[in-house]
């Protein structure tokens, strides 16, 4: 317990920073890319300015790669604007199913496992595909010579005992959207890091390092929480954990498939 508290104020810590650091970088960026498309309107004016723009397209491409790259780092440190709705979530999985496959390719097997009595969350769409993509390319990395990805949910209960053992799960419903691969597995050092901005043991080019770090800013900003369980060798299972959203009753009435802790 006191390991995973440590491990979250140290994410906390590093989410404040990178968000200040975003906030700021992006005010700069403001400034060149507001004076690049003034030189830019002008030198349109001048004839043989062709260099001149050329080098200015660079420059405002640049730039604008480098606002995308903080408002990814913005999404880690929570401050990204979200747009919450009530999501089914087993419609949701019957969506995204087809897309990640062919994303995937064919040497993955996609399998997305939803059900209809699956409660309702509520969360930003845009985003939660975003990180299911995420996960599932992570997945895909980790299974270079093909495998099985499974998108799976559940209803689950956290009772008292688990959260007293697990402070970052208050007692409560949630459903749990568990992306597993059956690919290399992840080594503790790897593990200890996996959330924080910028960490890839990837080729530079293959990964950013922020993966991770936007799922988790995403799901906790939704009031939920992320878990990993990875084994080296066999596989990793990513669980997001979103609190139950009990709308204008529109959620069916279902026991949870699991109640916490014996389902862990
Ligand atoms: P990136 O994918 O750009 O490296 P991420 O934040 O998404 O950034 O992931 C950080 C690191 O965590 C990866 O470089 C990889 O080492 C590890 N990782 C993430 N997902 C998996 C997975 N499903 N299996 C094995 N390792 C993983």
């Amino acid at each position: 317990v006191q390991e995973q508290l440590l491990a979250s104020q140290k994410l906390e810590a590093i989410g404040q920073l990178s968000g200040g650091i975003a906030h700021d970088f992006n005010n700069l960026l403001m400034i060149v890319l507001g004076n690049i498309e003034t030189a830019e309107r002008n030198a349109r004016q001048l004839a043989g300015s062709a260099n001149l723009q050329r080098a200015l397209g660079h420059a405002k491409r640049g730039a604008q790669r480098a606002a995308a790259l903080t408002s990814r780092l913005l999404a880690f440190s929570r401050r990204q604007a979200l747009d919450p709705r009530p999501i089914n979530v087993n419609n949701f999985l019957n969506g995204v199913q087809d897309f990640l496959q062919r994303t995937l390719g064919e040497r993955v097997e996609v399998q997305t496992v939803g059900s209809a009595g699956l409660w309702q969350i509520e969360a930003d769409t845009n985003h939660l595909e975003s990180a299911i993509i995420n996960l599932a390319i992570n997945a895909r990395d980790a299974m270079p010579d093909g495998g099985k990805l499974t998108v799976e949910a559940v209803n689950v209960s956290a009772d008292d005992d688990y959260s007293r053992a697990n402070p970052e799960l208050p007692p409560g419903q949630y459903v749990v959207i568990c992306v597993t691969d059956t690919g290399s597995g992840m080594t503790a050092e790897v593990l200890d890091h996996a959330f924080e901005p910028f960490f890839t043991t990837k080729e530079p080019g293959q990964g950013t390092g922020l993966g991770l770090s936007q799922v988790y800013g995403f799901v906790k900003q939704s009031g939920g929480h992320v878990k990993i369980y990875s084994e080296v060798g066999h596989g990793t299972s990513i669980k997001l954990y979103f609190p139950r959203h009990l709308g204008a009753g529109l959620a069916p009435a279902a026991e949870p498939d699991e109640v916490l802790p014996e389902g862990e």
